[in-house]
C-alpha cells in the first residue's frame, strides 16, 4: 500500500534490467564515444530512459568485424 509503482521507466537498480544500461563501445568509433559521453551523463542525472536510449545506440549502430 506504501509502495506504489509509478516509475516512467525501469527501477534502475535492479540487476535484471542491467543489461539494457550496459553498452560496449568500441574504441575509435565516434559514435560510440558520443552515446558513451551521453550515457555518463544521463547516469549522473539519474536518467534511466537516456541511459537507456544512449546504451541502446552503442549497440544499435553496426560495427565491421573484419576491421
Ligand atoms: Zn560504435
Amino acid at each position: 500500500m506504501t509502495t506504489q509503482q509509478r516509475y516512467p521507466e525501469p527501477p534502475i537498480d535492479l540487476p535484471i534490467d542491467a543489461w539494457l544500461y550496459e553498452a560496449n563501445p568500441v574504441p575509435g568509433c565516434r559514435q560510440c564515444a558520443a552515446a558513451m559521453r551521453e550515457l555518463r551523463r544521463a547516469k549522473k542525472a539519474g536518467d534511466a530512459t537516456k541511459r537507456f536510449e544512449a546504451s541502446r545506440k552503442v549497440r544499435a549502430h553496426p560495427h565491421r568485424a573484419s576491421e
